[in-house]
């Protein structure tokens, strides 16, 4: 309890923004021009998408704009707690990403394809740094 502050009055987690979160649109991308800006280094690499460590992450909104398909979305949007689930499993798994990576070939092939959490997800580590 912060000294003078009941729990009353603190903001509640649909008021205050705490972490950016990677979606799906992510499966396949991995351009990771995201990455290379984080001024904290809080990406985590799996096989085939990105995710953010949730306790890491000082809410900036650097990364927003170098993703090309918009799969970094602030966690107080609706409908966004399962990413932020797996953001938070996956960046405990998944070894850190601070550089950038040359793209997959085809990553352009899958920008803007639906449903790609369930063709294409993978559970698997990426390389890290
Ligand atoms: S730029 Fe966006 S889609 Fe590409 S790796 Fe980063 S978060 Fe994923
Ligand atoms: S919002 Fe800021 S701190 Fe969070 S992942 Fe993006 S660049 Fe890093």
């Amino acid at each position: 309890m912060i000294q003078g502050v009941s729990a009353h009055h603190l903001p509640s987690k649909w008021e205050w923004t705490l972490t950016y979160v990677v979606d799906e649109k992510c499966i396949k991308c991995k351009t990771t021009d995201c990455v290379v800006v984080c001024p904290v280094n809080c990406f985590y690499e799996g096989e085939n998408m990105l995710v953010i460590h949730p306790d890491e992450c000082i809410d900036c909104g650097v990364c927003v704009p170098e993703c090309p398909v918009d799969a970094i979305k602030p966690d107080t949007e609706p409908g966004l707690e399962k990413w932020l689930a797996l953001n938070r499993k996956y960046a405990q798994k998944w070894p850190h990403i601070t550089v950038k990576k040359d793209m997959p070939k085809d990553a352009r092939d899958h920008w803007d394809e639906m449903g790609k959490f369930d063709k294409y997800f993978s559970p698997n580590p990426g390389q890290g740094d």
